[in-house]
């Protein structure tokens, strides 16, 4: 399939953006596709991983921030692990998560970005995920409270989700975390 790439008017496009946001150089990458083979959802949607870094190579803008996958990936880091040179695409999906939030370029299927926000709050209060209260505040926002509630009892009984938020973590210095990058994103712009 021929790639349409919107040269940017800056001429390198997000690629330096995402660099600097996720400390990935990709420009090592040898378009082998062994990310995009062993990506689990890359079959459900365009473009590939090993496409989107292709399309940054390329000097590909903002218009790459509207493709699903950075809302699908799963951050499992498979590509990562395949990847001969070491490229770590998972990382580079959530810069550009952060970049389309960012410039409001978010159009994924459903609400993606409202679930990505609201695990971030459970990681930023908890210290670690908490599924069941991203679970509820996303049934909040977007009422649909009674949508697969019938499954409900069926993943709290294979323990798949947890009841209680988590505990063991160091709460504080995840927030020291998540309130430097704050400081570090408020400075850079
Ligand atoms: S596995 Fe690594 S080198 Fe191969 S296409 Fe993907 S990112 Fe590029
Ligand atoms: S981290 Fe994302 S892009 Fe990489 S293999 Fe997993 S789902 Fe695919």
């Amino acid at each position: 399939m021929p790639i349409k790439i919107k040269r940017a008017a800056a001429g390198r496009g997000i690629i330096d953006q995402v660099k600097e946001i996720s400390g990935i150089d990709i420009n090592g990458c040898l378009q082998c596709r062994k990310c995009t083979n062993g990506c689990p959802v890359s079959g459900f949607t365009t473009p590939s991983p090993s496409e989107i870094i292709k399309r940054l190579q390329l000097g590909a803008g903002e218009e790459l921030l509207d493709s699903e996958i950075i809302w699908i990936c799963a951050s499992c880091a498979t590509c990562f692990s395949r990847c001969p040179m070491e490229i770590n695409m998972a990382e580079v999906m959530d810069a550009l998560r952060v970049l389309a939030e960012a410039k409001n370029a978010a159009r994924p299927r459903g609400n993606m970005p409202l679930m990505n926000r609201l695990l971030l709050g459970t990681i930023r209060t908890f210290g670690r995920t908490y599924d069941l209260g991203a679970l509820a505040l996303y049934k909040a926002g977007t009422a649909s409270y009674g949508k697969d509630l019938d499954k409900l009892p069926s993943i709290l009984k294979k323990g798949k989700i947890a009841l209680l938020p988590p505990r063991g973590a160091d709460r504080k210095m995840v927030k020291r975390i998540f309130n430097n990058l704050e400081e570090t994103r408020k400075k850079s712009k």
